[in-house]
This record gives C-alpha cells, structure tokens and sequence, in this order.
C-alpha cells in the first residue's frame, strides 16, 4: 500500500476540537487502508506567542535556545493528535524531529535537513501505527535542537515524503488550495487546478505563503507530487506539478499574483559613475548579512553620476541605511534617501515566456489605476513592481482584473482562462 504525508498546519490545529477533526480525517484515511506520516505545525499563534515571550526577555534573542523554545510548540500538538488518534482507536505515536530521524545542519533558526533515517518511521509503518512527527525541526550532529525557519512544517512534510518515496505529500490548511491571489485580499480569487512548481516557486519567493519556498524547491528536486487542500472542505485542492495539463505552449496563462509587503528600498544619490561603484556600494551591505533584493542604476541628467537604488527585508531597513550613510563620503556621493513603506507585486506565469506585451499590459493597468511605478524587475516568468503600500490592496485586485483571474467567466476546464485576457495584451 503505498504511502501518503499529510501535513496540518497551525491554522488547521488552533484548538482541540479542531485536533479532534484532523483525528477523525487521518482516522478514516487510515481505515480505508492508507500508509500515513502526519506532521504537523504548532497550534495557530502558538510559535508567534513562543517567540513573544523570548522577546520580553531579550529583544535579540537567537540561536540555540530560541530553536529550543519555539520547537516546543510542535511537540505539543503532535502529542495532542497522537492522543486524538488514539482516543478514536488509531495506534499512533508521535516523535520530535530527534527521535524521528531528522538531523539538520547547525544553522539555528533556518537549519536545512541533511539526512533522515527512514528506518525509524517505517518500523512504525510497518506495525500499522501512524507516525505523527513535528514539523519544523530536527537535531544537529551535536544533538542541538534546529528549526527550519517560519513556515518551515511544510518543508519537514516535503523531506518526508521525498525520503520515504511518498505518493503525495498533502498539505492540509485553511484553504483550499492554491488560489491565483490570496484570497484574503481579493476575494474574487480563484483557486487553481494545478500550478507549476516553477510558478509555484516564484509565487512562494514572492510573497505568497501559503507554502514555504524550501518546500516548493525539494518538491520540484525529488519530483515528490505535492497537494495543497484544506482541512475543513473536501475537494481535490491545487495539485504541483511538472506540466500543467491542458495547457499549452501558446497558452498565455498567468499563474497568479504575489505580493511582499516585507520590502523596503534605499537610494543612494549622485553617485560617481566609476566602474566598481555597484560593488562598494553593496559589499558593506552584504558584508551586514543583509539581503539584497532588487537593484536599479540610472544614470541621472548630469553627466557621469548615477543614482542607485536596491530594496532589502524591512526588518534590515535601518541597518541598512546607517551602512549607507556611513559610506556615502568615502564613494563621493551625495545623499542617501530610504522608504520602508513600500510593497512588491509581482505577476507570475509559465505563459510569459512565450508571450510579449505582458509587461506593457500589466504597466498600463496600473497607470489606468494611478498607481505610480517605483521600480520594475524581470524574469522568464515573472514580472515585479515595486509600488507605494497604500496602492497595494487596489494593485492586486486592478491586475487580477485585468489578466482575467476572477472566478466568473472563465475557461476553468482548461485550467486556464486568459485567452481572453492574452487577446486583450495583444490588441491592446
Ligand atoms: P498553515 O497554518 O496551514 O501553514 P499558512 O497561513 O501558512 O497556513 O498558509 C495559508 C494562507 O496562505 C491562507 O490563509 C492565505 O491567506 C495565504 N495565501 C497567500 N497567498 C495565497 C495563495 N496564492 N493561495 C492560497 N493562499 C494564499
Ligand atoms: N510553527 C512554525 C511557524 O509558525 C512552523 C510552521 O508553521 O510551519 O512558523
Ligand atoms: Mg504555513
């Protein structure tokens, strides 16, 4: 019988009825006669509320004994479903990422999985017992607790499945499925048949989070097929996949719209136009651990000095400017300017790459909107602005419009549905 991963998230696991209800789907799976790994997240809020209480004591808390505290809430509701699972007469046991096998590197906060011994959960399997492991964590060689990063409970699901050569890894959540926004900020979002991984890599890298991005990378390496669906509706979810059926070359399909209001941008003014200045500007950035995003360097009106613009994570925004202004004397430029109110949205599909006037198209619909464009970046498949936060509510839904995403009218079957919208990129 072969195998399936489901994972639940914290926001399928927020309180004990809700465990009860996740018991009594694995329950009936597991009478049906399926192999099942369940992993789970800590209960919704809990990891925030973990790491609130380290922050009352050290604001800069990190490391070793932050990874300690914040497992913690995963060992919690693993043992709650264990308990749920058994009280339902299902024998399961749950494990820690330690005692499942799961060892990670030394990284402590953002640890990546190195090996999984698989032997441990199949001697479980094997018995007829579900295993219920914590996402999110593991053990380095040192025997050190390691998390994975925020949101890392889907990767631990995904390393599983690859490891134990899964049929699916299912990601249970309080959506069902992956929709072409978050549906939190356009209602009229649609969910999607299927996606692919590489679309599905940018909308995670993008912003959307309903999957971390680490998962979406193991999945498309160990081509582990991998279901995102919800906890609380039946239904067959988003399936990613490799080739999106239905589809074809000339579709011009845009997958979705991401966004990242986590962003922020620096500019650095008048700028000597030297060979190298990219590099000066940058290397004390990144020296900082600082994150670069993207880059803009435009020659102003005066001959011979550039300004140079980047965005990094708002959380480093500070850092970075002080970093900037310490520097500005020593390149000889002039002045530093920074807004950490700004958002990223980006315009994501397969579809592009085959297809121009997507860029034009989605720069005229937020002109039409009076949005003001502050930076643009590209890929094959994927178009980014950097706009004003307040415009981003109204971006997204005028480019939801726009490329014809909504729910109403569309040629669903075909997974699809911006023929229409593809017809309007190219007459208009
Ligand atoms: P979990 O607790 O199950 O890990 P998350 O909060 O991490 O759940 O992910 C689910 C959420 O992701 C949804 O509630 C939704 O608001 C958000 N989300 C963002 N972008 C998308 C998208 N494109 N499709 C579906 N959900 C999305
Ligand atoms: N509980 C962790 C978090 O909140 C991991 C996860 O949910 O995947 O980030
Ligand atoms: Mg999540």
């Amino acid at each position: 019988m072969s195998l399936v991963v489901k994972k639940f998230g914290g926001s399928s696991i927020g309180s004990v009825e809700m465990i009860r209800h996740v018991a009594s789907l694995i329950a009936a799976d597991h009478r049906d006669g399926a192999k099942i790994v369940v992993v789970v997240s800590a209960m919704g809020g809990e990891t925030d509320r973990l790491a609130g209480l380290a922050h009352d004591i050290d604001g800069n808390s990190r490391g070793r004994e932050l990874d300690a505290l914040l497992a913690a809430g995963e060992q919690v509701s693993a043992a709650l479903l264990a308990i749920a699972l058994k009280k339902s007469g299902v024998d399961a046991v749950s494990m820690t990422g330690a005692q499942a096998g799961i060892v990670t590197d030394d990284a402590y906060n953002c640890a990546r999985i190195t090996a999984i011994d698989r032997s441990i959960i199949d001697r479980r399997l094997e018995a007829g017992c579900i295993a219920v492991v914590t996402g999110f964590q593991g053990v380095d060689a040192n025997g050190n607790i390691t998390t994975l990063g925020r949101g890392g409970s889907d990767t631990t699901a995904v390393a599983l499945a690859a490891e134990l050569e899964a049929r699916e890894c299912q990601i249970y959540t309080d959506v069902d499925g992956v929709y072409t926004t978050d549906p939190r900020v356009e209602p009229q979002a649609r969910r999607l048949e299927q996606i692919t991984f590489e679309e599905m890599l940018e909308m995670s890298s993008l912003g959307s989070k309903v999957l971390q991005i680490r998962s979406v990378e193991l999945a498309g390496k160990y081509n582990v097929p991998l279901r995102v669906l919800s906890t609380f509706r039946k239904g067959g979810g988003t399936l990613i996949t490799y080739e999106r059926e239905g589809g074809t070359l000339e579709d011009a399909r845009i997958a979705g719209i991401a966004f990242n209001q986590d962003e922020a941008q620096l500019t650095v003014r008048g700028v000597p136009d030297h060979v190298g200045v990219a590099a000066r500007i940058l290397g004390p950035v990144s020296d900082a651990n600082i994150e670069v995003d993207m880059i803009v360097q435009n020659v102003g009106s005066q001959d011979g000095v550039a300004d140079f613009t980047f965005t990094v994570h708002r959380r480093d925004y500070k850092r970075a400017f002080a970093i900037l202004e310490k520097n500005v004397a020593t390149l000889g430029a002039g002045r530093v300017r920074g807004d950490d109110g700004i958002v990223k949205v980006s315009v994501i599909g397969v579809g592009m790459r085959s297809h121009a006037g997507i860029a034009a198209k989605m720069f005229q619909t937020l002109a039409d909107a009076d949005i003001d464009i502050r930076m643009i970046s590209t890929s094959e498949i994927k178009i980014s602005v950097v706009v004003k936060e307040r415009h981003m509510e109204k971006a997204v839904r005028v480019l939801h419009e726009a490329f014809g995403l909504a729910k109403e009218g569309l040629d669903t079957a075909r997974g699809g549905g911006l023929h229409r919208a593809d017809r309007g990129a190219k007459t208009g």
